[in-house]
C-alpha cells in the first residue's frame, strides 16, 4: 500500500480486462462486446477503462455525449465508438469529427449522420422512435445498425423485458432480411446475463465490465471481480467519554468510553451524507460503523472501547480488507439506489489510482 492519502480510489485495470473477457465467453459466434465508458468510466476514468476493455476482447466503445467521444479520440483511441445521447447540431458535428457513430430516431438525424444507429423504443420511454414505420423509413444502405434498449432487463420475473424482446426481434428480423449486414444490439449488462436470444450481434455493458452486478448482487457470483477499492486513512483518534458527541447536530453521542477515530472523507468526495451512523468501515480487517453525521470533508468511526490503531492506519469504504469487504452493492442498498450512483458519484476530489 502506498503511503496514507485522504482518499482514493484504486482501479485495477487487470479487472476490466478480466471482466470483459469473461463477458465475451457470454456471447455465441462473432457476436462483439461494446464497452460503455460514459460518465467517466462510471467513475473508474473513461481512457483506462476503454484501453483495459479493448485488451480484454471489447471491439466497440460507447458513451453519452459527443464531448465523451471526442476525448476517447484525443487520447488516441482508434476503435469505434458509439455515441448513444440526443445530440444538437453542435453536438452532431462534434461527433462527426471524432468519427463516431450516433443514435437517430428521427429523418433529421438519420439523414445528417454519417455513422447511424437506428433506434426503436421497444418500450424503454426515454429514447428512439416507438413508430415501426418511421423506423423502417430511417433505415438507408449505409445505416450501420439497429438498436433498443430494455427498461426491466434486471428485474428477473418480470413479463415486460419477453415483450420489449419480442418487438425489437420481429422489427429486427425483418429489417436483416434486407439489410443483412446491419449490426443488431439491445442487451445492457443485465440483458446479458438473462437471456440468450438478446444478445444479437452485440451487446452494450457498462456496469458488469467494471464488476460491479447489474442485479444489485454478488458479482463474484457472476463471474465479475469489482474494479475499484475507496481507501482513507486514520486522520485522528480520540478518546470518547460519556455523553461526549461526533459531528454536526450531535446525531451520535457516545454511551461509554470508547476511541473515535475521524476519517479524512465525506460528501464532498462523495460519500454520502444520507450514510450517517448507516455504513461500516474497514480498518484492520474488521467492520467499524460510522458514527455521527458525515461531512464535507471528515467523518467519524467507532473503533470500540480498546484500540491499537493509531493516526495513518488504512480504511477500507470500498472493498476488501483481510477476510472482510464491502461492496458498492451493500452502500447502494443502504442508500436506496444502485451500485451505478455509487462509483458515478465519486467525486474529482477522490484521486484515481489505475495499477495493473
Ligand atoms: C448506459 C447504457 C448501457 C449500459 O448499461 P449497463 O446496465 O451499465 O450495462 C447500454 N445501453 C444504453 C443505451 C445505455 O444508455
Amino acid at each position: 500500500m502506498s503511503a496514507p492519502e485522504r482518499a482514493l480510489a484504486r482501479i485495477g485495470l487487470g479487472a476490466i480486462e478480466r471482466n470483459c473477457a469473461h463477458l465475451r465467453s457470454l456471447l455465441r459466434g462473432d457476436a462483439q462486446l461494446c464497452a460503455v465508458v460514459k460518465a467517466d468510466g462510471y467513475g473508474h476514468g473513461a481512457v483506462w477503462a476503454a484501453k483495459s476493455a479493448l485488451a480484454g476482447g471489447a471491439s466497440w466503445l460507447a458513451v453519452a455525449t459527443a464531448a465523451e467521444a471526442e476525448d476517447l479520440r484525443r487520447h488516441g483511441i482508434a476503435e469505434r465508438i458509439l455515441v448513444m445521447g440526443a445530440l444538437t447540431r453542435e453536438d452532431l458535428r462534434v461527433a462527426a469529427e471524432a468519427q463516431a457513430d450516433v443514435v437517430a430516431w428521427s429523418p433529421e438525424v438519420a439523414e445528417r449522420g454519417e455513422r447511424v444507429h437506428v433506434k426503436l423504443d421497444t418500450g424503454m420511454g426515454r429514447l428512439g422512435t416507438k413508430d415501426v414505420e418511421l423506423a423502417r423509413s430511417l433505415l438507408r444502405d449505409d445505416t450501420v445498425g439497429l438498436m433498443s434498449h430494455f427498461a426491466t432487463a434486471d428485474e428477473p420475473d418480470d413479463d415486460y423485458f419477453p415483450r420489449q424482446l419480442e418487438r425489437f426481434s420481429e422489427f429486427a428480423e425483418e429489417a436483416r432480411r434486407e439489410r443483412p449486414d446491419l449490426i443488431v444490439h439491445a442487451a445492457n449488462s443485465a440483458a446479458t446475463y438473462r437471456d440468450p436470444a438478446a444478445l444479437f450481434d452485440m451487446v452494450r455493458c457498462g456496469i458488469a465490465i467494471y464488476g460491479m452486478d447489474p442485479f444489485g448482487e454478488d458479482p463474484h457470483a457472476r463471474g465479475l471481480e469489482p474494479a475499484l477499492s475507496l481507501h482513507s486513512h486514520l486522520g485522528a483518534v480520540r478518546r470518547f467519554e460519556p455523553g461526549d458527541s461526533a459531528g454536526y447536530g450531535r446525531r451520535w453521542t457516545a454511551h461509554e468510553s470508547t476511541w473515535i477515530a475521524t476519517v479524512p472523507i465525506g460528501y464532498g468526495d462523495g460519500w454520502r451524507r444520507a450514510l450517517s451512523n448507516n455504513c461500516d468501515v474497514l480498518v484492520g480487517g474488521r467492520r467499524h460503523p460510522v458514527v455521527g453525521t458525515i461531512s464535507m470533508d471528515n467523518l467519524t468511526i467507532d473503533l470500540g472501547p480498546e484500540t491499537d490503531f493509531a493516526v495513518g492506519e488504512p480504511v477500507v469504504l470500498i472493498g476488501a480488507q483481510g477476510e472482510e469487504r464491502v461492496l458498492a452493492e451493500e452502500v447502494a442498498r443502504r442508500l436506496d439506489t444502485i451500485n451505478y450512483e455509487i462509483t458515478c458519484g465519486l467525486s474529482s476530489r477522490v484521486r484515481r489510482l489505475h495499477v495493473r
